[in-house]
Formats: structure tokens, sequence, C-alpha cells
């Protein structure tokens, strides 16, 4: 397939690990950012290519790791009442919240139901006018764009029964976290390139000059994750901290305008909490207040949940590069992706998870 064996070809894989090898002189430790980044490296094994020199830490790139624990819990209170049909992407519905998830929700009698995209939670809250239908509208600056369109559909069609229960994060104030953390490891970054398909990476110099490191817009096949990392080594090595984009056949600078004119039309910054991180300031978005009656939230008066975190599970930790899903006593016995404690075991792209599916406990 044209754009996607080429960039599985084990020859330049090979290629680019040799001039990495060349390339390196000290250690480093560079995040990849997304969650699909740290499948790929896991599923092709290229961590274990690497010279000794590179750590890999994992980034917070993952819509359902980073999606709070309150967010879950109001989710699961507004999928228990009655006349509601609550519409969610499937890999939602086995995340835990403070004592159950959708999919108990489900077995209990609510009307839960996964869709593949929020224009499915429109049709069917069409074919339901005496339903109320809730799309659980999680997700970074890539699905945001098709999310904030359902509410300007939902506007266009005057429909009263539809809401959206928002949980947009972005991607540079979690950068800023992590860097301005005291705990800090990160030195360079792998950006997630299909973020900055829809953002461009505009964004992005101010916090490399900031805080002095690469940041290397990076794709999701083996080679463009060589590359990418390729790139950041390079920077490192040679002391420079800039912006570069290893992903051209699919980033450039401005991004998609449309789709960044959609967001700011719907959405508007704000706080947001991350799972296992806490709080970080401007990283969320929420609806502007010309659609706030259609926020999910606010129609069912679910703004009283507030619920403690797991004090086990850190993949608050995980998630900042600070440690390693094996460095968590529960991996493997407590916590597997059949009874998970945590997100990041729960989901198809969280750090735990990829870690156990790929058998990193055998090599560590
Ligand atoms: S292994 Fe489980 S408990 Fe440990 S950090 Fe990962 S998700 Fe949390």
């Amino acid at each position: 397939m044209k754009y996607l064996t080429e960039y599985r070809d084990a020859g330049l894989v090979h290629t680019l690990v040799d001039e990495i090898r060349r390339t390196v002189k000290r250690n480093w430790v560079v995040m990849e950012i997304c969650g699909g980044q740290t499948h790929a490296i896991m599923r092709y094994g290229l961590d274990q290519l690497l010279p000794p020199e590179i750590e890999l830490v994992h980034g917070p790139g993952c819509p359902v790791c980073v999606t709070s624990l309150e967010l879950i819990d109001k989710a699961l209170e507004i999928a228990s009442q009655p006349g509601v049909i609550f519409t969610s992407y499937g890999d939602m519905l086995r995340v835990p919240g403070s004592g159950r998830d959708l999919f108990s929700v489900r077995a209990s009698g609510g009307d839960v139901r996964v869709v593949y995209s929020p224009l499915d939670a429109i049709k069917i809250a069409q074919l339901n006018p005496d339903k109320q239908v809730v799309f659980f509208a999680i997700g970074f600056e890539t699905t945001a764009p098709a999310n904030a369109m359902s509410v300007i559909q939902a506007e266009a069609l005057g429909l009263k029964n539809y809401s959206v229960l928002v949980s947009h994060v972005r991607v540079p104030p979690a950068m800023h976290a992590i860097l301005g953390s005291p705990e800090n490891r990160v030195q360079a970054f792998m950006a997630a390139g299909h973020v900055c398909a829809v953002m461009g990476y505009w964004e992005y110099p101010p916090i490399a000059h900031q805080y002095k490191v690469p940041i290397v817009v990076t794709g999701f096949e083996p080679v463009d994750i060589l590359q990418g990392l390729l790139l950041s080594i390079r920077q490192l090595e040679t002391g420079r901290f800039e912006t570069e984009n290893g992903y051209p056949r699919v980033v450039t600078f401005e991004g998609n305008r449309p789709a960044q004119d959609v967001l700011q039309r719907v959405f508007q910054e704000c706080d947001r909490k991350w799972r296992g991180i806490g709080l970080i300031p401007a990283s969320g978005w929420q609806l502007r207040s010309e659609y706030a009656h259609l926020d999910a939230e606010t129609r069912f008066s679910v703004d009283q949940i507030q619920p403690e975190e797991s004090p086990i599970c850190i993949s608050g930790q995980v998630l900042q590069g600070v440690k390693k899903p094996l460095q968590c006593p529960a991996f493997g016995g407590l916590c597997t992706p059949e009874h998970p404690l945590g997100a990041t075991m729960v989901s198809s792209e969280g750090a735990c998870a990829a870690y156990y599916h790929y058998g990193r406990e055998a090599y560590g």
C-alpha cells in the first residue's frame, strides 16, 4: 500500500538505526507524545534496536488514558439515567470509573451505544426524539473538529435532545506541564503527527525555545518514528533546540485552517484535569457560551461529582515520562488488560497495555 508499506521497510529501518548509532554520543531521554507512536515502537520492537544511550519515555497522548476520572464518573451517572441514550467511541466503554465502567452500565440496562463518529450520534438523536442523546466528546486536537461539527449540525437541525459531554485536551499545555515539572526527564519531544496535521506546528517553536528542547513532528510508522528520533538526536548532539517537521507528507506549518476555524467557533480554552496528572491550566476545550445549552454536564446536573484517584496506579507518572509501566508494582499482577486498575492499561493506545501486549515484562 502506497505511503504505508514503504514506511515499514526493514532496509530503511536498519539504515536509520545505523545512522542513529553513529550520531549518538551521550545519554538522552526522548518522549514520543502519542500513544499510537508508543504502540508502534513496542509492536515493531524499535526500542530494542536502539543504542543504550537513548531512552524512550511515553507521553500523555492517549485520549482515553487522560480523560479524567471525574469525567468518566459523570459519563457513568448520565448513562445510568432513564430516557438517555449515551453514545461513545468503543474504547471508552471499558475504562474504569470509581467503581464500574460503561459496559456495566449497559449490562444493568442502560442504553449505551458505540458510535464511530459524532454524526452517528446526531442520527440517533433524530431517530429518537423522545430520548436525550449524549455524545462523549473526548480526545485531542485530532477528534475535536468532528465533534465541533456535530455541535454546529445539531444547532442547524434544531435538535433539542442532543448534548455533548466534553473532555477535549490540548497537547501544548501538556508539554509545558511536563517540561516545567521539577521531576522532568524529557530532553526532546517527538510530537504527534496527526495532531499537527490539524493544528500545524506553529505553537511549538516558543516551547522549544523556552525549555531548550528539540521538538520534531513525527509520524507513526517505523521509518517515520526512527526519522523523527534521528532528527531529535542530531539536534541534541549539536546543542540545537528547534522545531522540525519529520512528517512533511502529512503536516504543514499552518495545519488545517478550516478545522482550526471550526474549533475556534465552537470551543474555548479552559483548565482541565488529566487523569493521574491533575489540573493543567488552559489544557482543555469547553463549549463557548453560545453552545452552553448543549453541554451535558449542565443538562444533567453532574457538576458535584468529584472522585479520588486510585492510590495504587502510577499512570500519571507514566504519562509524564517520569516512570515506566514496569516500575508500577501492580503491572501484570493486580493490573492486567482483563482487570485494569488504570486507563493506561485499558486503552489500545495506553503505555501499560503496550508493554503488556508486546511482552516487555520479559525484557525490562
Ligand atoms: S500497570 Fe495498571 S496500575 Fe500500574 S500504572 Fe499502569 S494502569 Fe496504573
